[in-house]
């Protein structure tokens, strides 16, 4: 499945770290609308960032070092409201 605009991978403006992508199926998430599961040693080397349907198939397990996930929830990311 393909998904529109996909020009320039490596070229993604970076918004802060509101936008990121699953590392499995490269869908983006919004981590300030999706809920966003992320290991917390290996996401700034590896961006361990997973989809929720992901991270359900890993176990919840980061699959580079096999700790357990976490959600990264908006309301911890930044407090806007
Ligand atoms: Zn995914
Ligand atoms: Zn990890």
């Amino acid at each position: 499945m393909s998904t529109s605009g996909l020009k320039g991978i490596n070229a993604v403006g970076h918004r802060g770290w509101v936008e990121v992508k699953c590392r499995i199926c490269a869908k983006k998430l919004d981590i300030t609308l999706d809920i966003v599961y992320a290991c917390q040693h290996c996401r700034d080397r590896y961006d361990a960032y997973f989809c929720t349907a992901d991270a359900r198939r890993l176990h919840y397990r980061c699959p580079f070092c096999g700790r357990e996930l976490q959600p990264i929830t908006p309301w911890i990311a930044q407090k806007r409201r």
